[in-house]
């Protein structure tokens, strides 16, 4: 916990107004979307890059562990203060700074929300691709330090790739203005892609050069009913040998039910399937629908789809994408025990098959609901809690389970944490994709960028 006299230093260096430690203000800036109870020393909010260097070097001098926060939708308590930490909100430091048309970049600083980079660049006439439900909250530097995915993955590739430059506050307290544009520079260790999904353990990214691209045409979804987890990959093998994709992305049937009953939408389509996919692509011209089409109609007489809907209109765009990317917050009601894991996309039938069979052993009471990212290999298993069954049982229960899926996970040399990082709620599964020696050479990273270990500590290892 933050002394008075501390508290009153770090208050001088932001102005009285730029620092709480009022209760529920503790509680609300303390925490992410997990379900973990913050336990925050107090907020600072630094208005530039100066001031967060201040409040990092005083930090070192005191001993004040930090934690960098951004828009708080992690899903892996990375932004969580559990331990009397002093929260660093990125937040009002929101400001584009400078657009480059030439190079397709743009400079902003880190508490930029994502949507309000995606809305710019369309200004511009261009695309910022990295796109998930929490857009419209999460900001870029929360998305730079979880490397965050989504739904355009297939197409466009994780955060890292639209990382073009990064400037950093080092746990040491030191400014370092990296890459600054370049497309190529092969002048040795690449320090930047370290910060890149470094969930704060590293330092602070106060502002980053994101680089935009062309916008995409007329983007069609098309929706398909499928009968089962083998028919979906025979058809994501399908669309993939027969027509560039921006999406694939699919969901169970009791995924669908829940988001039609709780937000009272219309099912997409007459026939039920066991799973659905959306599939994504850029309308540009007749013959690419023309194919799409024939693609899909291939899929019905092989009896891999069972029925399907192609968007015609900006709205059933929308409305199809919405059965998607409501999911986790209708689930949120049955307090999911999440899971976010990734093998090589030619493996996941058998995995997935093998993951249902473990937990209908040794937990059939649970009902499981998948969806998620299946055509980057990368499925959510979100795991329900029955009424009856208290928080702390239930999450008890759920991590044995845990250990035996990561077993089988491992023997498909899958990743615990696909795009969702690892903060506090997988730390203890990192041995399942990591061996010791990249476990111990990570914290001599840490240990060169955060000498005193005050940054966001017990995040990723202990
Ligand atoms: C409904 C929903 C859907 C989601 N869908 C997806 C999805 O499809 N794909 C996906 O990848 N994720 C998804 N997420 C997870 C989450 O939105 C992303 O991980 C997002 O990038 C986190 O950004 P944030 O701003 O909220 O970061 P926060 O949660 O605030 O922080 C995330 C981590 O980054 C660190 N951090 C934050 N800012 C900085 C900074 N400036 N410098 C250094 N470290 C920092 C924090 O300490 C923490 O470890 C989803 C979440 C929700 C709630």
């Amino acid at each position: 916990m933050l002394s008075d006299e501390i508290y009153q230093q770090l208050a001088a260096l932001v102005g009285d107004k730029k620092i709480t430690r009022e209760a529920t203000e503790l509680s609300y800036w303390g925490k992410d979307s997990t379900s973990l109870i913050a336990n925050a020393a107090a907020i600072i909010f630094p208005q530039n890059i100066e001031q967060l260097q201040a409040v990092v070097q005083l930090a070192n001098r005191e001993k004040i562990a930090l934690v960098p926060s951004a828009g708080r939708t992690g899903l892996s308590g990375g932004a969580v203060a559990a331990q009397g930490e002093l929260v660093v909100s990125l937040r009002d430091m929101n400001s584009i700074k400078q657009f480059n048309a030439v190079d397709r970049t743009v400079v902003c600083e880190a508490g930029v929300i994502t949507a309000d980079l995606q809305a710019y660049a369309e200004q511009q006439g261009l695309y910022y691709p990295v796109d998930f439900a929490s857009s419209g909250s999460s900001l870029i530097g929360g998305n730079i330090s979880t490397n965050a995915g989504g739904i355009k993955v297939l197409k466009y590739g994780m955060t890292r790739q639209w990382v073009a430059g990064l400037k950093v506050v080092t746990g040491a307290g030191d400014i370092l203005d990296m890459n600054k544009s370049l497309l190529k520079n092969n002048t040795g260790y690449d320090l930047q892609q370290l910060l890149i999904g470094a969930e704060g353990t590293l330092g602070f990214i106060a502002e980053a050069t994101m680089r935009l691209t062309r916008s995409p045409e007329n983007l069609t979804v098309l929706l398909l009913a499928v009968p089962s987890l083998s028919a979906l990959l025979q058809v994501l093998a399908h669309f993939q040998a027969g027509m560039e994709l921006t999406a694939f992305e699919f969901f169970s049937e009791q995924a669908l039910q829940k988001v039609t009953t709780q937000l009272q939408l219309q099912r997409p389509c007459d026939e039920v399937g066991q799973y659905y996919t959306l599939i994504e692509f850029e309308a540009k011209d007749e013959a690419i629908v023309d194919q799409a089409m024939a693609l899909f109609e291939q899929c019905l007489e092989q009896g891999i789809a069972l029925d399907g809907v192609m968007s015609q209109s900006q709205a059933q765009y929308q409305s199809l994408w919405r059965l998607r990317e409501e999911i986790s917050s209708v689930l949120a009601q049955w307090q999911p025990f999440k899971h976010d894991l990734s093998v090589p996309p030619s493996q996941q039938g058998e995995f997935l098959l093998e993951v249902e069979k473990i937990i209908s052993e040794l937990a059939p009471q649970y009902q499981v609901i998948w969806y998620g990212h299946i055509g980057d290999g990368n499925v959510h298993l979100n795991i329900l809690k029955p009424d009856e069954l208290n928080k702390t049982d239930f999450d008890l229960s759920c991590k044995l389970l845990s250990e035996e899926i990561f077993k089988h996970l491992a023997s498909y040399q899958g990743s615990v944490s696909a795009e969702h990082g690892i903060g506090l709620l997988k730390k203890d599964y990192l041995h399942y994709s990591r061996s010791d020696l990249e476990i111990a050479l990570m914290k001599g990273i840490k240990q060169q960028f955060d000498p005193n270990g005050i940054m966001n500590p017990g995040k990723i290892f202990s």
